[in-house]
C-alpha cells in the first residue's frame, strides 16, 4: 500500500454522520493519515480506520428508565425481573390503571347498545 498523501481521498467513519464517508486526509504521521476531513459534513477528525466509535451506554438514561419504571409499577428495579412481571400482569387485569389508557372501545360499545 502506497502511503498517504495530503488530500488523498480515503473512506473512514464520520461521526458526525454517522457512517463511513469519504474523506480528504488532512494530516499525516508516519505515512499514515492521522487526520481526515469528512467531505459530506468537513468535519475533522482522527483517522479512525473506518472503525465506528463504540456504542455508548448512557448510565444516566438507565437510571431514568429505572425510575420511570419504579413509579409505574411501585416496585424497585432490580437485578430480578420478577416483581416488574407481577405489577404488569396486575395492570394487564384491570387495576384502574388500564381503564385510563383505553376509554374510547368500553364508550363504543355503549352508544351502541
Ligand atoms: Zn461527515
Amino acid at each position: 500500500m502506497r502511503a498517504a498523501r495530503l488530500g488523498d481521498d480515503i473512506d473512514d467513519f464520520c461521526v458526525k454522520c454517522k457512517r463511513v464517508m469519504n474523506h480528504s486526509v488532512v494530516s499525516i504521521l508516519n505515512d499514515e493519515p492521522a487526520k481526515v476531513r469528512c467531505r459530506t459534513c468537513h468535519s475533522d477528525h482522527d483517522f479512525r480506520h473506518e472503525q465506528a466509535p463504540p456504542p455508548k451506554v448512557d448510565p444516566r438514561k438507565a437510571a431514568l428508565f429505572n425510575q420511570v419504571l419504579e413509579k409505574v409499577t411501585g416496585v424497585p428495579a432490580g437485578p430480578e425481573d420478577a416483581p416488574v412481571a407481577e405489577a404488569a400482569e396486575a395492570v394487564e387485569a384491570g387495576a384502574g390503571v388500564s381503564a385510563e389508557a383505553a376509554p374510547a372501545p368500553k364508550a363504543k360499545k355503549k352508544a351502541k347498545a
